[in-house]
């Protein structure tokens, strides 16, 4: 049987604001380790979040280089999971009430144009970030990381391989770098993405089980992660075997998806509004004053 590839993508961008999104701590890569740290973005007791309004500008101004509708009021919710790259145990993240919906991209690919549609525009917060340690066997941690703004692009689950997936990426950050707010180098870490993947019969419309591939750091990455990941499961698929939904990561020396260890695939995660920020209301002139900026 043919299969159709199904892809979603969630991407990451890191914002370049110099301070933090909740906090006057610096974002400069490069510093020592747990330096750009404060009692805010540690989440220490009595320590409370104050929004960035750069941070909101760029987003705004992303969401509408995207086409999506920037919406009058998004809020923020604490999406609380158990892991050494929370200082707070949650990240402060947008689950129902998002600061964009739709949007779109027009891409060409190899056989005619078509145009990728959005699902949403969020604005969040980064997690702190785990570093071996040179023996090898300990891990630590850099909290300079947690707290840096980031742009959470959603797309609809609309391509069809690794290739348009990673067409797709570059298209976006394309788009990204002339309104401005992306960094030149995506491989640095400033774009990142999570994938779902699955297959169906070719011209059905049901949906198939996804895999979850996280933490793609490069376009060419994305490609070969993705069309390996169609291929294995399209391998189990013709034996007759079952799928099972599964987050997994990219070995990349092995050239296959590991799936994540218990406890990092986010299945034990929850959301609650957060307390301790208001609803952003955006007005109407202040949504076209960034429309503006971007046309500049
Ligand atoms: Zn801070």
């Amino acid at each position: 049987m043919e299969y159709e590839t199904v892809i979603g993508l969630e991407i990451y961008v890191a914002l370049p604001t110099r301070s933090k999104l909740f906090c006057g701590c610096s974002t400069a890569g490069g510093a020592e380790p747990n330096t750009n740290c404060c009692p805010v973005c540690l989440g220490l007791p009595g320590a409370l979040p104050r929004l960035n309004r750069r941070a909101v500008e760029f987003a705004v101004m992303a969401a509408l280089a995207l086409g999506g509708t920037v919406q009058q009021e998004c809020r923020f919710d604490r999406k609380t999971c158990f892991s050494p790259r929370l200082p707070k145990g949650y990240r402060i993240v947008q689950c129902d009430h998002p600061l964009a919906l739709g949007g779109s991209l027009e891409l060409d690919f190899p056989d005619g144009s078509r145009r990728i549609k959005l699902e949403r525009v969020c604005l969040e917060e980064e997690a702190g970030r785990l570093v071996r340690g040179g023996d090898g066997a300990s891990v630590l941690v850099d909290y300079n990381r947690a707290g840096i703004p980031l742009l959470k692009i959603v797309t609809k689950p609309e391509l069809r391989s690794g290739r348009e997936a990673c067409l797709f990426l570059e298209k976006l950050h394309a788009v990204l770098l002339e309104a401005g707010i992306a960094a030149v180098k995506p491989e640095q870490g400033v774009l990142r993405c999570d994938a779902g993947i699955s297959l169906r019969p070719a011209g059905s419309q049901e949906t198939g089980t996804r895999t979850e591939v996280r933490n793609l750091h490069s376009f060419c990455a994305v490609e070969e992660t993705l069309n390996a990941e169609a291929k294995r499961q399209a391998e189990i698929l013709r034996q007759g075997g079952r799928l099972v939904m599964a987050a997994c990561h990219w070995d990349g020396k092995r050239k296959v998806t590991v799936p994540l260890p218990a406890g990092e695939d986010s299945s034990g995660c929850r959301y609650f509004p957060e307390p301790d920020l208001l609803p952003l209301r955006l007005e109407r002139f202040f949504i076209e004053a960034m429309r503006r900026r971007l046309t500049v």
